[in-house]
């Protein structure tokens, strides 16, 4: 029917393309063949992709939308309560990149030190801590100076040409990869104390480093991929090999590192909180922007008081419950009696 082998690949976005297939594949045969074969073979995928991947039962129902309807059937929610139920916990915090420059250097941001003390207070609840430092060699395409004096090119396709480019400007470089570029002050340059963390952020005795944007020639505002997706630094793997199932995002800047950074997160099948007080933008609007984008994919924000009763959470037998509650306007169908299904009110 298909092949689970194919789920061992490192692709985490190919994973979740293939969960889809197997699911479609689920549905058809639940609508023409004997219910045993088939709940067999969901509760495989299910454990299958849980243990190896920590994909979490929220994308497997996810899996099961088709154009917004949740393709439903008793089957279905078995085997999601089974996948919930079996499913464990495993918190990170992932500090985004709160160093001098972006505090009071080159790129400071407005209040950027508010982070600080929200940060050390989050710490200690967490087992798994990494802190992503950016961390440019000065020839980096990111830096304005660079592409003013050419030593990055410009592509034909941008209307702003590097000699005539201004701060803040984006322009497109020809890179590799050829990418939208927005032209910053030099910061973070490997070795410089604008790079170094700041001094009232705690060093936390189980928190990993992860260096970011070292490539001279792409931007790295994600910890986990480069601008491009062309490479990615080792954070996924860790976070894999942890067994980490939530992360919690803070840092700075909401509307580039740290809101990149719970994109890809969510894109990788983490459930992702952002934590309101521990973040701080460059500009309102594009952070206003950028806290919808993730909204959008998922992500959730919550106030610092709610993380240690957040990470204390263990329990998620109720997880199905809570799928329905967030995709209560769906219309939901049963796949075999054609019966309209009413999610739990709460
Ligand atoms: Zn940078």
């Amino acid at each position: 029917m298909f092949d689970l082998s194919a789920f061992r690949t490192e692709n985490p976005s190919l994973t979740l393309s293939l969960v889809s297939k197997c699911f479609d594949d689920l549905c058809c045969h639940s609508q023409t063949d004997n219910q045993t074969t088939s709940m067999y073979v969901a509760r495989s995928v299910a454990q299958d992709v849980l243990n190896k991947h920590g994909v979490r039962a929220e994308k497997l129902l996810d899996a099961c939308t088709v154009n917004g309807d949740v393709l439903y059937s008793p089957t279905l929610v078995a085997l999601l309560q089974a996948a919930a139920s079996g499913e464990k916990k495993v918190f990170a915090l992932i500090i985004v990149d709160v160093q001098n420059d972006f505090i009071t250097g080159s790129l400071a941001v407005s209040e950027g030190e508010m982070v600080v003390p929200v940060i050390n207070e989050m710490g200690p609840h967490f087992t798994h801590i990494y802190k992503t430092a950016d961390w440019h060699p000065t020839d980096h395409i990111s830096f304005h100076s660079n592409v003013k004096k050419c030593i990055h090119a410009t592509s034909a396709r941008s209307n702003v040409k590097g000699a005539d480019s201004e701060m803040f400007q984006t322009v497109v470089v020809c890179g590799p990869p050829e990418l939208k570029q927005t032209l910053w002050p030099d910061h973070c340059i490997q070795g410089s104390f604008g790079a170094e963390f700041h001094k009232d952020l705690k060093t936390f005795p189980n928190e990993v480093r992860v260096n970011k944007g070292m490539k001279t020639t792409v931007d790295s505002y994600s910890g986990f991929w480069d601008n491009g997706d062309t490479s990615h630094t080792p954070l996924y793997n860790m976070l894999l090999n942890n067994g980490v199932t939530d992360v919690v995002v803070c840092g700075i800047a909401t509307d580039f590192c740290v809101g990149f950074t719970a994109l890809d997160a969510a894109r990788h099948g983490f459930r992702t909180v952002v934590v309101n007080e521990a973040i701080r933008g460059v500009m309102p609007d594009t952070s206003a922007g950028m806290v919808a984008r993730c909204k959008a994919a998922g992500v959730e924000f919550v106030s610092s008081a709610s993380i240690p009763d957040l990470v204390k959470e263990k329990d998620v037998s109720g997880a199905v419950d809570r799928i329905f509650k967030v995709k209560k306007h769906f219309t939901v169908v049963d796949i075999n009696a054609n019966q309209q299904y009413t999610p739990p009110v709460n």
